[in-house]
């Protein structure tokens, strides 16, 4: 019973006081800033070094600017992983924060923490057929897979990968074929399809 209090006092201390300094942190700056509708695409590319993340991944986004509120909120990594280490993101206008994102403009500073998220692991085993359906904005988790399934020229032998990109990115090795992919993107009009030229993007 005390080391579960302890353990929680413990967990409250990290994630309230300390995350922000020693959680895991890229800072990047905001290159792309384009309103469909309601969804905000926001392309983001890296200050110094980037985040290395796996399809479907999500960050915490932390802007700083006047006028948007500072606290993180989770976001999908709404591309595929690249040698610049640019990140995508669509948010949809949802509540307080979002309604103040239409501030941003590009070059303001941000902090992503991350990545999180395990939800590409089937699909990386490959062993299975996989139909992805995306309603919305839900839309934005399958960008990374669907981006790894159709790139399948840029992978590499095995023995020429360092240790921790075989782990992190098993979809990079030449043995690794893409399971079949079936993308259904569901909106109620074509006007709300805002990431239909980033799916068509990937075919060509
Ligand atoms: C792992 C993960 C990945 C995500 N990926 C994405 C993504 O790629 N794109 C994206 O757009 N979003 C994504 N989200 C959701 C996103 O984080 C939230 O939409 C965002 O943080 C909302 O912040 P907000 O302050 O604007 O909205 P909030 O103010 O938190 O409101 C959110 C929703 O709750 C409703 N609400 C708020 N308060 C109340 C209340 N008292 N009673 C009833 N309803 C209420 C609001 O109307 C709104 O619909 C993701 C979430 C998770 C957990």
């Amino acid at each position: 019973m005390y080391g579960w209090m302890i353990l929680a006092a413990a967990s409250f201390v990290y994630i309230r006081f300390l995350y922000r300094f020693v959680g895991p942190h890229c800072s990047y700056r905001v290159a792309i800033v384009e309103w469909i509708g309601d969804i905000l695409e926001l392309t983001l590319t890296p200050r110094t070094s980037g985040m290395d993340f796996k399809p479907s991944q999500f960050i915490y986004l932390v802007v700083h600017k006047t006028g948007i509120t500072p606290e993180p909120h989770p976001y999908s990594i709404a591309c595929g992983y690249n040698l610049e280490s640019t990140i995508k993101l669509g948010i949809k206008r949802a509540g307080d924060h979002t309604a103040t994102l239409d501030l941003l403009e590009p070059g303001d500073p941000v902090t992503l923490y991350g990545p999180y998220g395990r939800f590409s692991e089937a699909f990386l085993r490959a062993d299975r057929d996989c139909i992805f359906i995306g309603g919305g904005i839900g839309i934005t988790p399958f960008m990374g897979m669907w981006h790894v399934a159709l790139h399948s020229e840029e992978r590499v032998e095995e023995d020429d990968l360092p240790e921790d990109l075989r782990r992190l990115h098993p979809e990079m090795m030449r043995r690794w074929k893409s399971p079949r992919v079936a993308l259904f993107y569901v909106c109620n009009n074509e006007e709300q399809a805002s990431f239909d030229n980033d799916i068509n993007n990937e075919i060509m």
